[in-house]
């Protein structure tokens, strides 16, 4: 099977995803800017709350635990894990992310608290961030790519499922998609296509009934092609 990157450049790709998907990945940036004014750490905090759950709830944990608890490095240090849990209820998982977010934050004042996350090597951050229980591979590369502008794509439900079938990893390993799409789309060009990727997901490629006929991609998806 001829992959996708055989039939067409990544940059052709994300232009017929900017024109077809109507993804204001700006605002989601500009979302992301406005935390980081408070600090890198509260970006963390919002990737964690948006786990597994919609942008709508997830803004909505962060606000409440803005007003209630506080974002900051330092009110999360002080916090009860119970206090931050009752004010991230709208973003479901609310004990287990709680209790990440307690962690994450008692992990990196550790290691030099806001300084560490900005200035800490991104491959050795990467890996002390994992090490945090309930931190995953996706959550520290949105991390990484959004405050470090640091050369990770993050892999995503949707991302995973639609590299197959562009024919980009015939393995469902999350380091090797990640490297592929990273190589696909380019390094400049990732934040961007996360967020196109999982609006492809959730429109035209479904996970049971994708809607190739409609697809932007149509002509140039190898699974299409096979439909
Ligand atoms: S053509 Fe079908 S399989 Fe390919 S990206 Fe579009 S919806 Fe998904």
């Amino acid at each position: 099977m001829r992959s996708i990157a055989e039939r067409a450049p990544g940059s052709e790709v994300l232009e017929r995803l900017r024109r077809a998907l109507n993804v204001d990945w700006r605002r989601y940036t500009a979302l992301v800017a406005e935390r980081s004014g408070e600090g890198a750490f509260p970006v963390l905090v919002g990737v964690i709350l948006s786990q597994n759950t919609n942008d709508r709830n997830s803004i909505k944990a962060f606000m409440n635990l803005k007003e209630r608890v506080g974002v900051k490095l330092s009110d999360i240090l002080e916090a009860s894990v119970n206090d931050i849990a009752e004010a991230i209820k709208p973003a479901g998982l609310w004990k287990q992310k709680a209790e990440t977010i307690k962690a994450a934050a008692e992990a990196i004042n550790a290691l030099g608290g806001e300084k560490f996350l900005l200035e800490e090597d991104p491959k050795r951050l990467r890996e002390t961030l994992l090490s945090v229980r309930g931190v995953g591979a996706k959550t520290v590369d949105v991390f990484l790519s959004v405050v470090r502008k640091a050369p990770f794509f993050a892999v995503d439900t949707h991302a995973m499922r639609i590299a197959l079938r562009w024919g980009l990893s015939d393995k469902r390993s999350y380091d090797r998609v990640s490297r592929v799409l990273l190589e696909y789309f380019g390094p400049g060009n990732a934040e961007e296509a996360h967020r196109l990727i999982i609006s492809l997901g959730r429109t035209y490629c479904t996970a049971r009934s994708p809607r190739c006929p409609e697809c932007p991609l149509t002509d140039i998806c190898p699974s299409s092609l096979k439909l």
